[in-house]
């Protein structure tokens, strides 16, 4: 599908400066107000080979919808949505640092990152929630982060329709399996506690920079999520301390009432290791302590720095 050029006026209202995302289902982009430059927005674009179809059509206003109800510093703020006959499309808060997939790129989170970032993805997840939205799509890609170190949870409500988790003829599972929950390869659906789930990698991943599963192929990935019931993920953490081995079992139990019950229990379970080491502001959850934030931009940089030489190298 093709993209808008650079330079395109969008609704009337936003000039297109880049793009910065392409999907299954459209493209994301980089946009300013046509009278404020300085108002910085996201368009997400529903390919419109896709919105000819009802569902997909749907799907996406949920999406906005999702956002719009949650409405939490850490879910992505939606601005408004476009239906311009063929072109489907949304604006929502510009995000400037990237996303966890980038971040994570360059190995483990520094500790009091990992246990903030998984508090703030806690919180916006307990906020979808609430909302009545389950994400299902919780992966290092959708997580973005700001440079002031806050975290927004992006892309709901697609789940099911993009190639996120879904079944084929086979009963295999297309796209990335390694945040689907056991109880969806079991049964093919989850409820809000395969959210949990799917954070529990994910801080898997943040603290130790590996994945828990070894196997790569999705039919080895799925048969391994299944067999995994009780194994003592703290013993394959070298670096991590027993408390937070302990929060990244319970997330990602295989039995769902072994799981917390709701994202903010674990949120509330983070906070309190995070005070124990004196890491974590007690007056907000939201955002990070100033010890926290220069650990961050300084961690910052240097992925910054790592990916700009990347980029050179790369040139010819
Ligand atoms: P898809 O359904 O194609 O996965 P996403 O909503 O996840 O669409 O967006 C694709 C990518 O675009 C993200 O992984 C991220 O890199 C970028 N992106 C999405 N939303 C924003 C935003 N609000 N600010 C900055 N970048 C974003
Ligand atoms: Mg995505």
């Amino acid at each position: 599908m093709e993209s808008l050029k650079a330079g395109t006026v969008f609704g009337e209202k936003y000039v297109i400066t880049e793009l910065i995302g392409s999907g299954g289902m459209g493209h994301v982009y980089h946009a300013r107000h046509l009278r404020i430059p300085e108002f910085e927005v996201a368009i997400k674009a529903l390919d419109p080979a896709f919105t000819t179809t009802v569902e997909s059509k749907d799907r996406f206003r949920n999406e906005v919808l999702a956002g719009y109800r949650a409405n939490h510093p850490n879910v992505i703020q939606m601005y408004e949505y476009f239906d311009l006959g063929m072109q489907q499309a949304f604006a929502m808060e510009y995000v400037n640092a990237g996303t966890l997939h980038d971040v994570m790129d360059e190995g483990p989170l520094p500790l009091p990152i990992a246990l903030s970032f998984i508090r703030q993805i806690a919180l916006g997840l307990g906020a979808l929630h609430r909302a009545g939205t389950y994400h299902r799509d919780l992966k290092p890609a959708n997580v973005l982060v700001t440079e002031e170190g806050a975290v927004k949870l992006t892309d709901f409500g697609v789940a099911r329709v993009r190639g996120g988790a879904r079944f084929d003829e086979e009963g295999l599972l297309a796209g990335t399996p390694k945040y689907v929950p056991p109880e969806y390869v079991e049964t093919g659906d989850s409820d809000h506690r395969g959210d949990i789930y799917a954070l529990g990698v994910l801080a898997y991943e943040m603290v130790s920079g590996i994945s828990p599963f070894r196997s790569d192929t999705s039919s080895s990935l799925l048969k391994e999520r299944l067999e995994i019931r009780g194994h003592d993920l703290c013993a394959r953490f070298t670096e991590a301390p027993d408390k937070v081995g302990r929060l990244v079992e319970r997330c990602m139990a295989t039995k769902v009432i072994n799981r917390f019950p709701h994202a903010v229990d674990v949120a509330e379970a983070v906070l309190g290791i995070e005070r124990a080491y004196g890491w974590a502001l007690p007056e907000t959850s939201v955002t990070q302590s100033t010890v926290t934030r220069v650990i961050w931009s300084d961690f910052l940089r240097e992925v910054q720095m790592e990916q700009d030489s990347e980029k050179q190298g790369n040139q010819p």
